[in-house]
């Protein structure tokens, strides 16, 4: 019984320390996290902040009030919720992770703006989405948050996160550009993905990507015939001849076509 009571108050104190016990509101963000990860927690929603009025002032629809929780967990995961598509989840397994990937921790910083682009294509186009491959969304998250990092850079320099560090050398374009030259076998439908998103945002506007989305939520593209209703679309907002043959080289990366 002693045992039993014993392990019950281990519990229980565990579960006090590591209670998202710490509320902090921002414009557009309500967090939640635990007292030991304050410092990242305030980082990390002065940066949301920032990434959601560069995001709405290109044109990006973003919800009003998003949700940001830092929880400790037994493994490392950003993600953002699928369902209510007005969350992000920053699971944590220690204080190391937060650190500059040089210093042994996660690539925080564009892992945040990543997700912020899920966010900004699925707000969109989640009631039809059967169709897009894996690869479709991660590259978009890809290059819009490789943009975004450029962006922020430019903004706060280095200080924008408690520990300063250049994180233009884990993300921002020239990293992406850098990475897609290097053409990694086992990142070639991924980077093929981002190339799409890439090519894509440089001829019709960053700032008009939005558009693009509305199209094709306006447009029904779905399946059967996922592909052709895509390839209208793009005709509706590319001047460039032949559309269809240029799009050969991604739609397999990009698109899950049923007839
Ligand atoms: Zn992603």
């Amino acid at each position: 019984m002693k045992n039993y009571i014993g392990v019950f108050l281990g519990v229980f104190a565990s579960l006090v320390i590591n209670a998202q016990n710490q509320k902090r509101d921002t414009e557009h963000f309500k967090a939640t996290y635990n007292h030991e990860t304050e410092i990242y927690a305030i980082a990390s929603l002065e940066l949301l902040e920032t990434v959601w009025t560069i995001a709405s002032d290109n044109g990006f629809n973003l919800p009003q009030k998003i949700r940001f929780s830092i929880e400790k967990s037994d493994r490392n995961a950003l993600y953002f919720n699928r369902k209510s598509l007005k969350g992000i989840t920053w699971e944590y397994e220690s204080l190391a992770e937060f650190m500059p990937p040089d210093q042994g921790g996660k690539n925080c910083i564009y892992g945040l703006c990543h997700e912020i682009g899920h966010l900004c294509m699925h707000n969109t186009n989640n009631n039809r989405n059967s169709w897009m491959s894996l690869n479709y969304r991660e590259g978009w998250a890809d290059y819009f948050g490789n943009m975004i990092v450029d962006s922020l850079y430019n903004e706060h320099g280095t200080d924008i996160w408690p520990n300063p560090h250049n994180f233009k050398k884990y993300a921002g374009m020239e990293y992406f550009h850098n990475r897609l030259e290097e053409d990694n076998p086992k990142l070639q439908s991924f980077n093929n993905a981002s190339q799409f998103w890439y090519d894509l945002g440089s001829e019709i506007g960053f700032n008009n990507i939005q558009l693009f989305f509305d199209t094709i939520k306006t447009d029904k593209v779905d399946n059967p015939g996922a592909r052709e209703k895509f390839n209208k679309v793009l005709e509706e907002y590319l001047k460039k001849q032949d559309i269809e043959g240029w799009f050969e080289q991604f739609v397999d990366d990009l698109i899950i076509n049923k007839e």
